[in-house]
């Protein structure tokens, strides 16, 4: 059995991990840890991988704890800049254990890992790709994380197939053209009942392709967060590894 800890077990991503744990039929759960509460008593003699899904401000200090207590961790929680990815790689290289792991996804839906992966793939065939990220109205942030990074592999997949601007004949725009990240326009939709969906447009004279992902719970995480806990017991992905498309085999 994989013991498994719990950071930030309380909240909604945290509830929906416990709960995914202790239905999973190789997993038991060693803690479940939330504010306040001390993640000195985790280590690698009582657990074998720490999930983490708590607020930004507390995340990178989690994570340094727990490595240094000799614990792997997958990480879901967002915020992460090239400076705390720095900190981690330099505490993963003195860490009590060799082979240790941090493994972060700023998104575990598979569903909108492949998206992103097929928007990119698709994007250098196509004349217009316009991305349309819609959520729910709590969401803090617009456009989504996600939204913006399938926005940066379609540009870079368009750079490397040599394609230039997209056509578009608009002289004022009034705000309604969306966010411009590397000249891809970003719409972000924002409306009660809906949870996280991203539909990528592909037009090219006569045709339009439409790839499309719906986040309808916090189910929809799930898998990857199991799927990335189960490869890093595994002992096959040492250091710090970003981006659930790690275990996919795209
Ligand atoms: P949430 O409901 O606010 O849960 C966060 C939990 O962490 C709360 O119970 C909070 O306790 C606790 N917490 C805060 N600081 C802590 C600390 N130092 N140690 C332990 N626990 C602590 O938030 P959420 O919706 O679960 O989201 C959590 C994070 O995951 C966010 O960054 C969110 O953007 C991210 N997220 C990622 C994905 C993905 O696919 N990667 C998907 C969804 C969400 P208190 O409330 O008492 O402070």
């Amino acid at each position: 059995m994989i013991r498994v800890a719990v950071i930030g077990a309380k909240g909604r991503m945290g509830s929906s991990v416990v709960q995914a744990v202790n239905a999973a039929d190789d997993m038991t759960l060693s803690h479940t840890i939330d504010h306040e509460q001390d993640l000195a008593q985790i280590d690698s003699g009582n657990t074998d991988i720490a999930v983490e899904f708590t607020v930004p401000t507390s995340s990178l200090g989690n994570v340094l704890t727990l490595v240094g207590q000799g614990v792997d961790v997958v990480v879901g929680t967002t915020g992460w800049d090239e400076s705390k990815l720095e900190q981690v790689r330099h505490a993963l290289a003195e860490a009590p254990r060799d082979g240790q792991a941090v493994f972060i996804a700023p998104n575990f839906a598979i569903s909108a890992v492949l998206a992103d992966h097929f928007a990119a793939q698709a994007a250098r065939y196509f004349e217009s790709v316009e991305v349309l990220e819609m959520h729910h109205p709590d969401k803090v942030d617009a456009p989504s994380g996600t939204a913006v990074h399938t926005a940066q592999a379609i540009a870079a997949a368009r750079r490397e197939a040599g394609l230039g601007p997209m056509p578009d004949g608009t002289l004022s725009d009034g705000g309604s053209r969306g966010q411009v990240i590397d000249g891809v326009h970003v719409h972000a939709v924002r409306l009660r009942g809906l949870n996280a969906h991203e539909e990528i447009l592909l037009g090219n004279a006569g045709e339009q392709l439409v790839i499309r992902a719906d986040s309808f719970d916090r189910g929809s995480f799930m898998q990857g967060v199991l799927l990335a806990v189960r490869a890093l017991v595994s002992g096959g992905y040492p250091g710090l590894n970003v981006g659930l498309d790690t275990f996919l085999s795209l």
